[in-house]
């Protein structure tokens, strides 16, 4: 050991002596308790709504019925088609009374991202609003006011692949309204 060494031991010893004087006692200030509040139990949260759909159509035997109103509304906002089925009938009804013309509804099914640009195309296409030709349509029903109803089937397998897939009224102006999810499960 050399002579520094030795030195710098004893300024080690003599600074660890020190130590305890001149730090702060060891022992931590008590805790204050945390403040007691007298509150109700929250109630309980409502389930997480889905991401698409809280209104789920009811599917029987491979078809449901869809109601429109004059109010621009459809009866539900999503669709689980059956993976058993190979084909989809979807009846919609309108249960107002204004004409085609005022308050006209039918129901498209595209992809989802396809549905914005049908409406467009389809809005100088009157009366029934989708384009004639128009390859991005699965399927659509005619444009019916109130008291009538038509209905629409197509090929499930349509939407096996890719996705996510929807329905919606081209009646112009309609679609931040009349819009839903449709998918196999
Ligand atoms: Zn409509």
């Amino acid at each position: 050991m050399t002579r520094t060494s030795i030195l710098a031991s004893a300024i080690a010893l003599a600074l660890a002596a020190c130590g305890p004087s001149t730090t702060p006692p060891a022992e931590a200030p008590a805790e204050t308790p945390p403040p007691v509040t007298e509150t109700a139990p929250a109630p309980a949260a409502p389930p997480a709504a889905p991401i698409a759909g809280g209104k789920p159509a009811v599917v029987a035997d491979c078809a449901t019925t869809i109601e429109s109103n004059d109010a621009m509304q459809y009866s539900a906002d999503a669709i689980a088609v059956p993976s058993s089925c190979t084909s989809f009938t979807i009846n919609l009804t309108h249960a107002g009374t204004l004409a085609a013309n005022v308050m006209g509804h039918n129901l498209v099914v595209a992809l989802a991202s396809d549905m914005a640009p049908i409406a467009s195309d389809g809005a100088g296409a009157g009366p029934e609003f989708v384009k004639p030709g128009d390859a991005r349509v699965i399927a659509h029903t005619r444009m019916i006011g109130g008291g009538e109803s038509s209905s629409l089937t197509f090929d499930v397998a349509k939407l096996r692949e890719g996705g996510p897939y929807g329905f919606f009224c081209s009646f112009p102006g309609h679609l931040g309204l009349m819009k839903g999810s449709i998918q196999v499960q």
